[in-house]
Formats: structure tokens, sequence, C-alpha cells
């Protein structure tokens, strides 16, 4: 790997030297949009591949300046558009631009509760920047103004300086709200809901909160303790935490409002069921669903072989099959792990992928073999059970499909074998069927996401709310945080309405 790799030093010094010479000046349209887009300063590939620290250093001063100066400032703030839960871009990236650093991130946390969280995750490249118009006058979303790594600058300031004012509880109501899961949807609700002065229970299901932030996304592109500290955060509100609580089982849904007391209960119970190929060979020692892999990884730190009692399968050859950030990020942590080789294999073509385009540089950076219009129709195994390769099939692109996106269509007879010791499928998540299979009366589509009024959040019982996964699908970070404040919003109208 031969790729030059700039330091965070060098990145600075350059903005420096150009934001010296911008001093002062009032800068014109063509001006701005004659600053180049600052690079995010990044660990090197190949240090990177033997730690779990995070890729992505952050923007330095001088960089986050000069990239937010590179804003045009437009009037019809179409990137406004662009952001799920419509923070005022143009404002805080003006305030940034200006120096106002703490003011940038005041202006963020109106629509945004976990704008460290964001600035990293979301797929701003299909959000806010595709709009940006310095993206399409340059012709390219690359050009756009990095409002996702500006957004993070600003949020990781505030957290180092440890600056920030707990949000004012209003005082007790009395009454009390179960929040089920401890994604970013119910982090939301937790919060938005213990403002107002009700008592919130958080119930979660693994020993430690936080959702796929925690047991999904890997330390490298989110690092926990950032999740630990809204969680601690939430806590220092008064949220109560309940671990290893499986709601379903440890306690039926509808006893949470018949039994414990609660007015009202919020389920964020995500998508973590994982999807399989149904091929002839899944179940041979060797292949895992990415969840599995990954939370064994994250949550359970697999990774961390001197101290943690987690065993980990010692790989030489890995498919990661997907082209998702769940197929990106196994494969990533599959070449921290210590494979020899980590090759990626998806049915469509790079253009279809639908992770992240950091993530994708990132993993091709990091060694990832790229393999496009492949799948497997059989995994192949020894006579002990283990895998020893994939019998692959070679696809071509044909009609859209209900996605928009081209449809693959397998070429017959191009059957060939690719040799591998472990396959990770990540083809793709849905729903947890626990809550559903023990609540009679809980609407459901065909896809078994639950069924919400959408202007509320509600279901089709009273008094019980429910977002992000659980209702989208598997689906983003902040899409299940603007579906949460929803929720919160109703949540908080029915209680502040007198029992009649
Ligand atoms: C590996 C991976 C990478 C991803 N990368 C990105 C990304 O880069 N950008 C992005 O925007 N999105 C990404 N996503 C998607 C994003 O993480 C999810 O859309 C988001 O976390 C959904 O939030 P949620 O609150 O609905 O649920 P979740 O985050 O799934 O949290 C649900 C929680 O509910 C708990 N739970 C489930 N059932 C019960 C029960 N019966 N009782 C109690 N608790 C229960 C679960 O243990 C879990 O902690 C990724 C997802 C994965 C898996």
């Amino acid at each position: 790997m031969s790729h030059p790799h700039p330091t965070r030093e060098a990145l600075q010094q350059e903005a420096a030297v150009r934001l010296a010479t911008l001093q002062g000046k009032a800068l014109s349209s063509r001006d701005r949009m004659a600053i180049p887009s600052q690079d995010m300063p990044s660990q090197s590939p190949d240090a990177r591949r033997a730690n779990m620290g995070e890729v992505a250093l952050g923007y330095t001063a001088e960089q986050a300046r000069l990239e937010a100066l590179r804003c045009l400032q437009c009037k019809n703030a179409p990137c406004i558009d662009g952001c799920p839960v419509r923070i005022d871009i143009p404002a805080f990236v003006k305030a940034m631009a200006e120096g106002r650093d703490a003011e940038a991130i005041a202006i963020i946390r109106r629509n945004s509760l976990l704008p460290s969280v964001c600035g990293r995750v979301c797929p701003q490249e299909v959000q806010c920047q595709e709009r940006c118009t310095v993206g399409k006058v340059l012709k390219s979303v690359d050009k756009a103004v990095s409002i996702g790594r500006l957004e993070r600058y600003a949020a990781d300031l505030e957290r180092e300086s440890g600056d920030f004012r707990l949000p004012p509880v209003k005082p007790e109501t009395g009454k009390r709200v179960a929040v089920i899961g401890s994604g970013p949807a119910s982090i939301t609700v937790a919060a938005d809901v213990r403002r107002e002065g009700h008592a919130v229970t958080l119930f979660e299901a693994f020993h430690k909160p936080g959702g796929v932030l925690i047991y999904g996304i890997p330390e490298f592109r989110l690092p926990k303790t950032i999740v630990q500290q809204e969680i601690e955060t939430l806590q220092a509100m008064g949220v109560e935490l309940k671990t290893n609580f499986l709601v379903g089982r440890t306690r039926k849904l509808q006893d949470l409002i018949d039994k414990d007391g609660f007015d009202a209960v919020f389920v964020g119970t995500g998508a973590g069921l994982p999807k399989f190929m149904n091929i002839e060979g899944e179940n041979l020692v060797g292949v895992f669903s990415a969840n599995e892999y990954l939370t064994r990884a994250n949550l359970m730190r697999a990774y961390d072989t001197g101290r943690a009692d987690t065993p980990i399968f010692k790989s030489r050859k890995v498919a990661v099959l997907g082209g998702g950030n769940v197929a990106m990020d196994s494969a990533r942590m599959a070449v921290r792990l210590g494979a020899q080789e980590v090759h990626l294999v998806y049915r469509r073509t790079e253009a279809e992928m639908p992770a992240r385009v950091e993530e994708v540089g990132h993993a091709k950076e990091e060694g990832v073999l790229f393999h496009m219009l492949q799948n497997p129709c059989r995994i192949l195994g020894n006579d002990f059970g283990l895998v020893t390769g994939m019998e692959c099939l070679r696809y071509t692109l044909g009609e859209p499909d209900d996605s928009g996106r081209r449809r693959p269509v397998e070429i017959p007879g191009s059957e060939f074998v690719m040799e591998v010791d472990t396959v990770i499928v990540a083809i793709g998540n849905e729903s947890n069927p626990l809550i559903r299979q023990t609540t009679p009366g809980l609407a459901v589509n065909r896809r078994g996401n639950l069924v919400v009024a959408p202007e509320t959040g509600k279901t089709s019982i009273d008094r019980i709310y429910a977002g992000g996964d659980i209702v989208l699908g598997a689906a983003t970070v902040i899409l299940a945080m603007g579906e949460g404040r929803k929720a919160a919003a109703s949540i908080n109208a029915l209680l502040a309405t007198p029992v009649a």
C-alpha cells in the first residue's frame, strides 16, 4: 500500500498558511470556492490495520475554520432540506467561520442530541452534503462543504472542553415512562421526556447500553467513550437504567403499563435480527452473521485477547458478503483481528453500495479486496464441518428493482470457487421479533416492523409508541433520532393532558 498519507501536522500547517492569506479579507463567493476542501486527518493505513483506535482524527482548528469559510451561505439553504433533523447548517457553519464555536454547537444541539455521533457516522454524502451548492458548482459531492466533519469538530470541542452543561430538567410530574432499548432512538426519547420532568426508566437487553452504537459500530469508527458519555448524561439527568432486561421475556410489554404503572412506553428495540442467504453450507463452522462477529469484537471485546475471555475464531482468509456499513465494518474488523486476506463480495457494483463513501475508501486503503458482481451460491466445507471456500456466481446488472437500484442478474454457467476459511454474512437485518410475538394487538407490517402513526409515532396500542429501526427497518442513526424526537413530543403531549 503506497498511498501518500499527509500527517495531521502537515494538514494543519497547510491550513494555517492559507488561513493567514485570508485574514481580514471580505470573501467573495469565488474566493470561498477557491479554498480547497480540507482532508480529514487520519491514522495511516499501515498503522491502523493493527489497532482499534479511531481512524479519522478530526479537523484541526485551522482546518475547521477554513472549511467553514467555504460555505456560500445560500439563502435557500438546500443543505437543511437534506438533513433529516433540519439542523440550521448555514447558521452553525457561519458561527464556525467567524470563530464562534460555542455558538455553533448550541445551534446544532437545538435539533440534534448526538452531534459527536452523527458527525462521525451520518451518510452526509447522500444527505446535507449532496445538496450543497459548492459541491454542485464544483461538480463533485466530494468537494461539498464537509458539514459532517464540522459538526464533529464543534461537538468534540465542547466535549473535550468539559464545558458541557446538563440539560435542565423540569420539576417532577409524578408520571413514569418506560423506554425499551437504548440505541439512538431511545436515548433521544429518554432525554426529551426526562426534560419535561417525567420519570424515565430505560430497559436494555444487553449488559451495556447504547444499542448499535456500542455493539455494532466499531471503536475505530466511533469511540465508545463518546456513547458512554451520552448515557452518563442521561443518568445525571435522573434517567434510571436497567440492563440485562429483555422486555417480552423478563417482563411483557403490556405489563409495564397494566401492572407496573408506567404511563407510557416507547419501543426502540432496533433491527438486530440478521438475514442469511439460505444457501447450502451456511451452518458450517466459520460462517458468522455480521451481528455476531461485531458484537463479539465490540461489546465482548474479543480483540483484547490478553484481557477478554470472549473466544474469537482465528481466520486466515475471510469473505464478507454485502455492501453496506455493516459489511464494511465487518471487513475492517477482520483486518484488525489479524486475517491475512479479507474479501468483500457484493452482487452489484460499487455505485450501488449503500455504505458511506468514506468507509469504502478506508476499507480499500486497509487492504480489503473488493469483488463486485459476484455472490456465493454454496458454502463449501471439509469433513470436520469447517468452511473451506465458497462456490460463487458472476452477475450483471439488469433493470432497477423496488429499491431503485439495478437488479443483479446471475450469469448462468459462471460458477467459480473462492477459497476462504471464514464467511461473514452482512446482507441486512430485520426488526427484532420478540416484542411483536409477545404483545397481542400490536400491529406490524409484512416485514415485521411495528406500524405507527406517521405524525405521532403511536402504535396500535394506546400509550405505546415506537421509533427507530423497529419501525423503519435497518436505517440510520439520524433517522432513529428523528423518530425518537417525534415520539417523545407525542408522549410529552399525552402526559401533559389531564386525565378526563
Ligand atoms: C454494524 C453497523 C454499522 C452501522 N453504521 C451506520 C453508520 O455508519 N451510519 C448510520 O447512520 N447508521 C449506521 N448503522 C445503522 C444504525 O446504527 C441504526 O439505524 C440505529 O442504531 C438504530 O437505532 P435504534 O435506536 O432504532 O436501535 P438500536 O441501535 O438497534 O438499539 C436497539 C437496542 O434495543 C435493545 N433491545 C432489543 N430488543 C430488546 C428487548 N426486547 N428488550 C430490551 N432491549 C431490547 C438492543 O439490545 C439494542 O441495544 C449501522 C448499523 C450496524 C449494525
